[in-house]
């Protein structure tokens, strides 16, 4: 099915750390692959925000991207975002960002536990990992972010399972979390945020989208409204890329729209 309204919310410009585009060229990029809008959503790594100059990022990004909102004016919708990592480990400094700056849209993640690296960067071939214990604790401070709520739309959760499980090839019992799981859904619906379809692990070896089918589906019968779809791009040729498996996914989990934020305010735009 082809869908006239493909809207991505969550892409990264070379102001990310790991990004490789200028602003100026995705948004070229986007409207030339005839998406409806784009959401630019550089990290912010709450937890190293000062160490690894971060405010100094997040200032560049957004003026980069409100320009580029201003000059793509009725030719592309475009949201300044971020995306804050780890903003639980850093209250102060994430809420008084938050404060500072208006944004039209901000992502919640999170990427690592506190003091440790990425999940992207870990070795699971290490026997020595419990990382079902790590899952635990990123569940727990999945929670917690939900908890906060200060973001509009919680980022790909179940990260850690593209390297465990997709890079790695373990085993993972999911049912272990089920429960936790069920419990940041009912916290997100209960503070109105939305729940993220990332679709950066349908190019990824685990080949399914963060959350899964079986989370989308679950957030729906709690009574959850709110979907964001994002492909997660670093590169121009990614933009765009799975929203359409995203829809149709969020079209099988029984939600018929999707939410777009401006002025951090969410607009239901129907999946057709
Ligand atoms: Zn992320
Ligand atoms: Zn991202």
């Amino acid at each position: 099915m082809a869908f006239k309204n493909l809207i991505d919310l969550h892409t990264h410009t070379d102001n990310s750390f790991d990004g490789h585009h200028s602003t100026m060229f995705l948004c070229e990029t986007a409207y030339m692959k005839g998406l409806r809008g784009v959401a630019f959503t550089d990290h912010l790594e709450m937890d190293a925000f000062f160490r690894d100059s971060f405010d100094r990022t997040a200032i560049q990004s957004f003026f980069e991207v409100a320009k580029a909102r201003s000059a793509f004016n009725g030719k592309l919708m475009v949201c300044v975002g971020a995306e804050l990592g780890q903003a639980v480990y850093n209250k102060p400094v994430s809420e008084k960002l938050l404060d500072t700056m208006k944004y039209d849209f901000v992502i919640g993640a999170i990427h690592n536990l506190p003091e440790m690296q990425d999940f992207y960067y870990m070795d699971f071939s290490d026997e020595s990992i419990d990382y079902m214990e790590l899952l635990r604790q990123y569940f727990e401070w999945e929670l917690k972010l939900a908890e906060w709520a200060r973001f509009d739309t919680l980022a790909h959760l179940t990260y850690p399972l593209r390297y465990i499980v997709g890079k790695y090839g373990k085993s993972v019992d999911m049912s272990k979390f089920s429960e936790i799981i069920e419990e940041i859904l009912v916290t997100l619906i209960k503070n109105e945020k939305s729940l993220e379809i990332n679709t950066a692990g349908l190019r990824q070896p685990i080949g399914v989208t963060s959350p899964d089918e079986s989370i989308v589906k679950r957030y729906k019968e709690l009574g959850g409204r709110l979907i964001t779809v994002g492909s997660d791009a670093h590169y121009a040729e990614h933009l765009g890329a799975g929203i359409e498996q995203g829809y149709e996914l969020a079209l099988k989990c029984g939600f018929d729209s999707v939410a777009v934020y401006q002025n951090r305010t969410p607009t239901m735009v129907p999946i057709e």
